[in-house]
C-alpha cells in the first residue's frame, strides 16, 4: 500500500546541474533539503573531480534557459555581469559539405564555462538558506525500511577525515542525481530487486577540446559548426565563444575508429582536416590558452526504472543517472531542467491528489520527457559506422529518417532558408515536433526545389504511391512526442 507523502526532509545525491535544479524545486515543498556531494565544493568557479566533463564547453539550449530562469530569476544577467558571452544579435555559421548558412540569435542567452554556471546557481541557492550542501559526503547505499520496499534514507560517508565517518541520514524522499557513474543499479540489485533491460547506444564517442584567448587586436570571431562526415570518419568541429575573451574549439567523432587527437602539435592540423577550413583559419588569430583535453563516452545509457512494479517508494532518479545523451548535441542540462520541471509539476499534483502513484508516475513522465532527446541522438549517432543501438525496440524506418533529415538540411542551405535550419535546431532543442519537419508537405517542397530530380528518385524507394498510405508511413517513422503537453509546467 502507498505511504502518504510527507514533506519533512528530502536528500539529493550529487551537486551537479541536475542536483541543483532538483534541490531548488524540492525547497518549496520540503522543510529540509540536503544535497550530499562527494567532492569538496570550490570557493570560486573551478572544475571539480566529480564532474570531469566540465572542462568541455557546455551550451544551455533556449528551453533549458527558460526553465532555469524561472527557478533562478536573473541568472542570465548575473552571468553576463561576470563576463559571460551574450549571444543576442550574434551571428553563427553552420557549415556543411553543401555550403553554409548564417544564423542570428534573437534571444539573450549567456555562454559561459560550466563551472561558472554551476557555481552561480549553487551560491544563489545556498544563500537563500532553504537547501544545505554537505560537501565531501558520499552516498554509500540506500536505506530501506525492514521488510518493505520503502526508502527511508541513505548510508553516507563523511570524507572530511580518513578513513571517514559512516552514518545514516533519514529522508522522506531521496533523489539520485549522481550522474553517469550512478551506483543506483547496484543498490537496487543489493536490495533484491531485478532491473529492466536498459537501452544502450554504443557511441564510442571521442571529444577533444582546446581553449584559445582572443587577443584585443583579433578580428571579430563568430561561433561556427563545421558538420562532420560520418561516412568518411571526418569529425565535427565546433568553434564556440565562451566568456567574452575565450573560444573553445572542439572536435568530436563517434564510432570508435578515430578519436580526435589530444596532442598539442596535432590539434591544429587535425582542425585543418575538417570538411571546411573556417575553424583552422580563425585559430590563426588566437592565442592557445590550454592544451587539448579529451573525453570519451563509450555508450549512452537509458534506464527504464519506470517499468519496475516494485520500484521503492521514497526514491527517484534524474539527470545522467537516468539517461545520458550524446554530449555533442548539447542537450544534457536542458534535459535535466525539463526533468526538474516534471518533478515540480508532479509535486504540485500529488499535493492535490494523495492517491497519485507519485514515484512511478514521475519516473514515467521523466521518461516521456527524455524520449525525443534519445530518439534524436540515436538517429544522428547511428550514421557513424560502429554505433549500435542495443535495445528491445528498434527505431522504425531509421535510414529513411536519417536521410530525410540530411536532405532537409541540404535543402535549407541550398535554397538559403535560415528559418528552415532554425526549425531543425528547434527540434534538437525540444521545442519543435519532428513531425513539423519530417512530413509529406515538406517532402514535396524538397522534391520541387531539386531540379536534378535526385530527391524524387531517392523518395521512389519509400513511396507508397498513395497520399493516405504515405501519411501513414510518415506517422510510423516519426513518433508524436507530445511536446506541448510535456512542456507544461503546471
Ligand atoms: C564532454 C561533455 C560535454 C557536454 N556538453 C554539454 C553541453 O554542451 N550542454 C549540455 O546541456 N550538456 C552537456 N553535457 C552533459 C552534462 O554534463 C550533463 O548532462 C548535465 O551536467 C547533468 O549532469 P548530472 O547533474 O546529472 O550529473 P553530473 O554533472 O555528472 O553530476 C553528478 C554529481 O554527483 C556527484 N556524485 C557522484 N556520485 C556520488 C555519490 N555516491 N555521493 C555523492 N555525490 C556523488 C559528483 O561528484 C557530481 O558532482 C556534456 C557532457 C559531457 C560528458
Amino acid at each position: 500500500m502507498r505511504q502518504p507523502m510527507t514533506y519533512e526532509r528530502a536528500i539529493v545525491i550529487g551537486g551537479g546541474m541536475t542536483g541543483i535544479l532538483a534541490a531548488k524545486v524540492l525547497s518549496t515543498f520540503y522543510h529540509q533539503v540536503f544535497i550530499i556531494e562527494k567532492d569538496e565544493m570550490p570557493d570560486s568557479p573551478k572544475n571539480r573531480l566529480g564532474t570531469p566533463q566540465a572542462f568541455h564547453p557546455h551550451r544551455m539550449l533556449p528551453l533549458g534557459k527558460q526553465i532555469v530562469e524561472r527557478l533562478f530569476p536573473g541568472y542570465t544577467k548575473e552571468l553576463l555581469a561576470m563576463g559571460g558571452f551574450n549571444t543576442l544579435d550574434q551571428t553563427s555559421r553552420f557549415i556543411t559539405k553543401d555550403g553554409e548558412l548564417t544564423l542570428t540569435d534573437i534571444e539573450e542567452t549567456v555562454v559561459t564555462r560550466r563551472a561558472m554556471l554551476e557555481w552561480v546557481l549553487m551560491q544563489r541557492m545556498l544563500n537563500e538558506g532553504q537547501v544545505q550542501c554537505l560537501e565531501k559526503h558520499e552516498a554509500l547505499s540506500l536505506q530501506l525500511k525492514e521488510g518493505t520496499n520503502q526508502v527511508i534514507g541513505l548510508v553516507v560517508k563523511d570524507r572530511h577525515e580518513k578513513p571517514g565517518r559512516i552514518f545514516e541520514m533519514k529522508a522522506d524522499l531521496v533523489i539520485d542525481t549522481s550522474g553517469r557513474m550512478s551506483k543506483l543499479p547496484k543498490w537496487l540489485k543489493d536490495a533484491g530487486l531485478s532491473l529492466p533491460q536498459t537501452n544502450e547506444l554504443s557511441v564510442s564517442l571521442g571529444y577533444s577540446t582546446r581553449y584559445y584567448k582572443i587577443p584585443p587586436e583579433a578580428p571579430y570571431q563568430q561561433s561556427m559548426v563545421v558538420v562532420g562526415q560520418p561516412e568518411r570518419q571526418i569529425p565535427t568541429g565546433l568553434f564556440e565563444r565562451v566568456d567574452h575573451d575565450l573560444v573553445a574549439v572542439l572536435l568530436s567523432a563517434a564510432g570508435g575508429s578515430h578519436y580526435p587527437t589530444t596532442d598539442v602539435d596535432q590539434f591544429d592540423s587535425e582542425t585543418a582536416g575538417l570538411t571546411h577550413p573556417a575553424i583552422a583559419d580563425a585559430i590563426t588569430h588566437l592565442t592557445p590558452y590550454t592544451k587539448p583535453k579529451g573525453f570519451r563516452v563509450p555508450s549512452c545509457v537509458r534506464y527504464h526504472y519506470e517499468q519496475m512494479n516494485d520500484w521503492p517508494s521514497g526514491l527517484l532518479v534524474m539527470g545522467d543517472a537516468l539517461c545520458t545523451l550524446d554530449p555533442i548535441h548539447g542537450q544534457g542540462m536542458t534535459k535535466a531542467a525539463l526533468e526538474a520541471q516534471v518533478l515540480e509539476r508532479m509535486l504540485k499534483q500529488v499535493q492535490k491528489n494523495q492517491q497519485l502513484s507519485f514515484e512511478k508516475d514521475t519516473l514515467q513522465q521523466m521518461q516521456d520527457a527524455n524520449e525525443l532527446g534519445w530518439w534524436l541522438c540515436a538517429i544522428a549517432d547511428m550514421a557513424w559506422e560502429g554505433v549500435e543501438l542495443k535495445s528491445e525496440t528498434t527505431i522504425p524506418h531509421l535510414t529513411f529518417v536519417q536521410e530525410f533529415l540530411n536532405r532537409y538540411v541540404q535543402y535549407a542551405i541550398l535554397t538559403k532558408q535560415p528559418e528552415r535550419l532554425e526549425a531543425y535546431h528547434q527540434m534538437h532543442s525540444f521545442l519543435t515536433e519532428p513531425r513539423d519537419i519530417i512530413n509529406l508537405e515538406q517532402l514535396h517542397a524538397m522534391i520541387q526545389a531539386d531540379t536534378s530530380g535526385e530527391t524524387a528518385e531517392w523518395w521512389s524507394q519509400w513511396d507508397q504511391k498513395d497520399d493516405e498510405r504515405n501519411r501513414a508511413f510518415f506517422h510510423e517513422a516519426v513518433p508524436d512526442f507530445r511536446l506541448q503537453q510535456l512542456l507544461l509546467f503546471n
